[in-house]
């Protein structure tokens, strides 16, 4: 680095951060190769965030030595789900290939959003390609976004704008205090945060039953709308997941497409991590319906393996996310030709204007693994989760809780004080560091949840995880020693 009038950022002489950088990357396969032999999860130690407490660093610092503090503060101490004992939560596991992809996309650090560029053309592939998997119209148009929860608060606001009209993008919602929006009681909490970020507020979304697998009760959300109706509300959208966090139950769909149409209410899908099922033979039958959306959240993040963040919405008219998020000023008076040339980039589809080149990943990642072998990792992370299932119901110290749909199982060690066993139960894995499962209440009680979304998650982990529980469980559930 050079002061003065000819200062830049770069090195004067690549060679050090050439070679710094080859050792890293090399580091990098180290760990994802080896990943097995480290713990899922480790608390980081005091030590390792007081070096992270230093004050902003105001002079040139080299950069070997920063990377030996990451080295010993950062990289052992992550939440652990690129590791195939991590089942807690719904997280995916990232791949080599979609490291390499992050690794391109920085080095480009093009802003994507918009402009007459490759990286907005890949991205408008990957529009194409989804579109055509979930079974859209041309019309459709998709959008990289950090994750569903920003694609559900899109949802939310292009639903107020296709039942208002673009007026509302100036008046508000002032005039509007009787629009009403229903999702199941499994629904994910960012749908309520969605409608409160919105500007509608939680208490304009109502919550509808759920039946005994956990899925929307479609007579509980037709006597909702109904008596909304009668009192002169107005029901304007449905909002149904498709697997939910839970259990990964799927509300019936086809239904649900049915009453929206006869009520002319938006049906917006949560596919989060569920909607990349339509790539895996098995799966796909059960999301049947989620063709007739009026638009769909969901995450390559998960199950589709692709590192964070790598959240997407569609929907099914891509005229609507103009009409929400565009400044038409801007989008129609684009250049005919030239760098500032093309109609409707990114930014007119979605609430960011600049944003990286999320879609790289993604793109990358089916280009060199193929849809089939993402379908095939999907496919087999449910196998995983039957097999888990099967070893709960073998073992009469255990007892499943909830149905299996798809790649969830939420069991429990059964003893007296349950609930303050199977809690502790998760918290001695979590120190044990082999698996990690996640916890959930359901009907009342507590509950270990094992989310099998990680391609690297096998047989020899989930036999881990009973092991595991089955062994924490018979020493937490002895009675005290004096
Ligand atoms: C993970 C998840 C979300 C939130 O998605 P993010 O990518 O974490 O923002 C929403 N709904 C469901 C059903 C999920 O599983």
């Amino acid at each position: 680095m050079t002061d003065g009038p000819d200062a830049t950022l770069d090195p004067d002489d690549w060679t050090d951060i050439r070679a710094l950088g080859h050792r890293m990357l090399d580091d990098m396969f180290d760990y994802l190769e080896g990943i097995r032999e480290r713990p899922v999860w480790q608390e980081m130690p005091a030590e390792a965030k007081e070096t992270l407490r230093a004050p902003l660093p105001r002079h040139p610092g080299s950069l070997a030595d920063a990377y030996r503090s990451l080295q010993d503060n950062v990289i052992p101490y992550t939440v652990g789900n690129p590791h195939p004992g991590f089942m807690g939560w719904v997280h995916g596991a990232g791949t080599p290939v979609g490291m390499l992809a992050e690794m391109i996309a920085g080095g480009l650090n093009a802003n994507v959003g918009g402009r007459n560029q490759a990286p907005v053309e890949v991205e408008r592939q990957v529009s194409t390609w989804m579109a055509a998997l979930f079974g859209f119209p041309e019309s459709a148009r998709g959008v990289f976004v950090t994750g569903t929860s920003i694609a559900n608060f899109m949802g939310v606001v292009v639903a107020r704008t296709s039942a208002l009209g673009r007026d509302v993008r100036a008046q508000g919602l002032a005039a509007h205090a009787d629009l009403r929006a229903y999702a199941s009681t499994e629904a994910h909490g960012c749908i309520a945060k969605a409608m409160d970020m919105a500007g509608f507020g939680t208490d304009a979304l109502r919550t509808v039953r759920i039946d005994a697998a956990g899925r929307m009760d479609l007579h509980d959300l037709a006597a909702q709308v109904d008596a909304d109706r009668r009192n002169g509300l107005r029901p304007f959208l449905v909002v149904a997941s498709c697997g939910t966090v839970n259990t990964g139950a799927i509300d019936p769909l086809a239904g649900l497409a049915d009453f929206a149409h006869e009520r002319a209410m938006w049906l917006h899908v949560d596919g989060a991590y569920a909607a990349l099922g339509m790539l895996a033979p098995d799966v796909a039958p059960l999301l049947a319906g989620i063709e007739r959306a009026d638009s769909i959240a969901f995450d390559f993040h998960k199950w589709g393996q692709v590192p964070y963040d790598a959240g997407y919405f569609m929907a099914r008219d891509g005229d609507r996310m103009l009409d929400t998020f565009a400044a038409p000023a801007a989008y129609l008076q684009r250049a005919g030709r030239g760098l500032a040339a093309g109609t409707a980039w990114p930014c007119d589809v979605g609430p960011d204007l600049s944003r990286g080149f999320r879609a790289l990943k993604t793109w990358l990642t089916f280009q060199v693994y193929g849809a089939d072998a993402i379908g095939r990792s999907i496919s087999a992370t449910c196998a995983m989760a039957r097999h888990l299932a099967q070893r709960v119901a073998a073992e009469p110290e255990l007892e499943l809780v909830a149905p299996v749909t798809l790649n969830i199982v939420c069991f429990r060690y059964v003893c007296a004080d349950a609930e303050r066993v199977n809690r502790e139960i998760v918290l001695a894995l979590y120190d044990e560091g082999r698996v990690a499962p996640s916890a959930t209440t359901i009907h009342g009680h507590y509950a270990v949840r094992a989310a099998i979304v990680n391609h690297r998650t096998g047989p020899a982990d989930v036999d881990a995880l009973v092991d595991a529980v089955l062994r924490a469980g018979r020493r937490l559930s002895q009675p005290a020693t004096p």
